[in-house]
């Protein structure tokens, strides 16, 4: 996530302004965006999860009768309401209770987004920082200028400081009787990260030094770091959430199961070139530890998005191809790992992102609606189960729409997407750059199958796919799903 795009998202004054609009633009004025410019839902829902919006949450608004109409009018359309949770403040607490009293009379899974209440751990004072030869305490700022990251090991005094930010809001929840089904959250720069400058900052300490036995080995100070990360989540996070609601859905934005590589970069990771990665182009694909398990999460939260320099890393001559590969790359490492039980809720986002200061490369050609429609479709049929859409405020109407038409369109197939199993991650690299291969993807049930394939240029022919021995013929159809039998 962009986080100054987030606190603005969160926080912000509401003062955004779109070029046409001379009134600054209230929070009532951009849900009713969403709701303008999506669709009720043709197919119901069933038991699929909702589409999350995170922008579509309800802060400012305290009117009951209010907050229902417009809760009533998301979920028409498939989309949740998110409750903010502000650490230490009453009135965050108030109208977190007064949306899910109202979700909970209209029969509606509770969501809270409680990025507000999870910083910081390291909170820059003198206790938390690394230390120097001579004893003084030392911090990095190569993540953030405002965040001064500390020793990973001097993180377990927090703990409880910052448990006490959750407890309120758990116990208001469970005094007003009121359901959490979902928490999640965007923590991100805090805790312990070994990129940047973080490796260069542990040789320094003298605590570091002592604690991981082989510093000079990336993998190790790697592993090491990660496991304290997952910890902190664990012990703060999920144990504090299960403590009261022992079966809500718990995540974080970027935590998920996967094969060991990680192939994007956050928007302040700024790479380590002596750490271990795969390369592809000039893509470097880092090793990354397997953080998931440790953090006690119950659903995973990959970050599907289209980062700027995803457009650099090949020299695919079909523009779509370039986006639509990595995209499905970071899609398909989360879906085969994530387990079939787990629900997979991926942040996704459209328009090209984190764009550097300098601009976009002058060559850059963004991803065309249609090849990020197709995306969505594909990642459904490799076990995503729906979207986290996030966006800056000027690119909601764009952002939503084409994130609801993909959710709205797939509940179609409800029962393929509740009860099938993907057949393949596959991700078909070109056989040259002038080149871009059709992708399939496919659900199976029992011998049937939902199955989407794209093409990316006028190719023709049948592309056979490989199931259980058996092969399966797949003719070229745009823009549509078939359902195929398998012979
Ligand atoms: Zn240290």
């Amino acid at each position: 996530m962009k986080h100054k795009a987030l606190t603005i998202l969160l926080f912000g004054s509401l003062t955004t302004v779109l070029a046409e609009n001379p009134k600054p633009m209230t929070e009532k004025d951009y849900l009713q965006l969403i709701i303008d410019n999506t669709q009720p839902l043709k197919f119901k829902r069933g038991d699929r999860l909702p589409l999350y919006i995170w922008s579509s949450r309800i802060n400012s608004i305290t009117d009951e009768g209010e907050i229902e109409s417009l809760t009533t009018a998301l979920n028409e359309r498939g989309i949740a309401v998110f409750s903010s949770w502000s650490a230490g403040n009453q009135q965050s607490i108030e109208q977190a209770i007064r949306q899910a009293r109202i979700q909970k009379k209209l029969g509606l899974r509770v969501s809270v987004d409680a990025t507000g209440a999870v910083y910081s751990f390291c909170d820059g004072s003198d206790p938390t920082g690394h230390v120097a030869e001579d004893g003084t305490k030392f911090f990095d700022t190569s993540f953030a200028s405002y965040r001064k990251m500390g020793c990973p090991f001097a993180m377990e005094d927090r703990y409880e400081p910052m448990r006490q930010k959750l407890v309120p809001f758990l116990e208001a929840y469970k005094k007003e009787g009121v359901p959490l089904d979902l928490w999640t959250c965007d923590w991100e720069i805090d805790g312990p990260i070994e990129w940047n400058d973080a490796w260069a900052n542990s040789k320094k300490c003298t605590r570091c030094r002592e604690k991981i036995k082989n510093l000079d080995d990336f993998t190790e100070f790697q592993t090491e770091l990660r496991k304290i990360r997952s910890h902190m989540q664990k012990e703060v996070f999920t144990k504090t959430i299960q403590k009261y609601y022992p079966d809500a859905l718990i995540g974080n934005y970027g935590v998920y199961p996967h094969d060991g590589y990680r192939c994007w970069y956050d928007y302040f990771e700024k790479d380590v070139p002596a750490a271990p990665a795969q390369t592809y182009g000039r893509a470097r694909y880092r090793k990354w530890a397997h953080e998931f398990d440790g953090t006690g999460y119950t659903f995973s939260m990959p970050v599907v998005y289209t980062w700027w320099d995803i457009w650099t890393w090949q020299d695919f001559e079909v523009a779509d191809y370039r986006w639509f590969y990595n995209m499905l790359l970071v899609a398909s490492n989360s879906g085969k790992h994530t387990k079939a039980e787990t629900p997979l809720i991926p942040f996704v986002h459209y328009n090209t992102t984190a764009l550097p200061a300098a601009g976009a490369p002058k060559d850059l050609v963004p991803m065309t609606e249609h090849a990020y429609k197709e995306l969505l479709w594909h990642m459904l049929l490799r076990g995503h189960d729906t979207f986290a859409m996030w966006c800056p405020r000027n690119e909601l109407v764009q952002e939503s729409q084409l994130v609801q038409e993909v959710y709205a369109a797939s509940l179609e197939f409800g029962e393929f997407l509740s009860k099938g199993t993907p057949v393949t991650f596959d991700v078909p690299k070109p056989k040259t750059d002038k080149d871009a291969p059709a992708v399939v993807s496919a659900l199976r049930m029992g011998n049937k199958l939902l199955v989407r394939r794209t093409d990316f240029t006028d190719l023709k022919d049948k592309v056979t796919i490989e199931i259980d021995g058996k092969q399966l013929e797949v003719s070229r159809l745009d823009g549509k799903c078939q359902i195929l039998e398998l012979k």
